[in-house]
């Protein structure tokens, strides 16, 4: 396994369908929870924690535009979904005892903060986990962008994409592929060339050029947020 140094900050993206658990739609309290925990651990070691949740288990744009929406309106539709799930977390981690602010790229000043960098950065030097939430705050972005671009802003060490069902990155689906071969590292180049699956193209060009490594992990596993922390565990550093 790479050897990574510890790090201080970090970002922390998972998808929207990462909460839907079991079930084929929306939030599942228990898989909520679950992640929750995983973040507890991580933020227990001291190190200051942004999030970026994805809203794939509510509504996609793309989706509502093929069936006849007006894709901007779909995409704010889709950013909208991102506040639940950022929502759910908050309610679970504070659960926890983790002192949380969600923080949207929309204002909606009853439901979360509005986007202040140097609040922000002040939540964060507080230890509190700051959950951004409404992606980018626009139509045809993704909150790959979106985490990608907090990650930039909060001068995050890394971007830690937790998977479900994968450790890492492949050269092929290890699904269907039993010789498919994990990467320990990837350069984000080859990750853009080969098509691999970490993000879209614009979030993996935009942590090029700004020298951001990502790490994609496996969020089912137990402590796969932490091990990689603790040098422990599987997974793969685009960079
Ligand atoms: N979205 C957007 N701008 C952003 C982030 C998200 O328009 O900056 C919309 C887009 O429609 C997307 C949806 O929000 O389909 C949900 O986000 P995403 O697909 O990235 O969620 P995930 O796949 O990670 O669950």
């Amino acid at each position: 396994t790479a050897q990574e140094p510890t790090y201080k900050r970090v970002l922390l993206k998972i998808s929207g369908e990462a909460l839907m658990g079991p079930q084929g739609f929306g939030l599942h309290p228990p898989t909520v929870e679950r992640i929750a925990e995983e973040v507890k651990s991580v933020h227990d070691m001291g190190v200051e924690i942004c999030m970026v949740i994805g809203g794939g288990n509510i509504f996609r744009g793309l989706a509502g535009s093929a069936q006849g929406m007006e894709r901007t309106t779909a995409d704010y539709m889709g950013m909208l979904a991102t506040v639940m799930n950022a929502l759910a977390m908050q309610s679970s981690l504070e659960g926890l005892g983790v002192y949380t602010r969600v923080i949207s790229a929309i204002t909606m000043n009853e439901v979360a903060e509005p986007y202040i960098r140097r609040r922000a950065v002040r939540h964060l030097e507080k230890k509190r986990v700051c959950i951004f939430a409404g992606g980018t705050g626009n139509p045809y972005f993704t909150t790959d962008t979106a985490a990608t671009l907090r990650a930039n802003e909060m001068n995050c060490e890394a971007i830690f994409m937790g998977k479900n069902g994968v450790d890492g990155v492949y050269d092929s689906d290890p699904k269907t592929n039993p010789d498919a071969k994990r990467f320990e590292h990837v350069t984000y180049d080859e990750v853009l060339q080969k098509h691999l699956k970490v993000m879209d193209a614009s979030a993996i060009a935009l942590a090029r050029d700004n020298h951001k490594p990502i790490i994609v992990f496996p969020l089912d596993e137990p402590n796969g947020f932490k091990g990689v922390l603790e040098g422990k565990g599987t997974y793969t550093v685009v960079r």
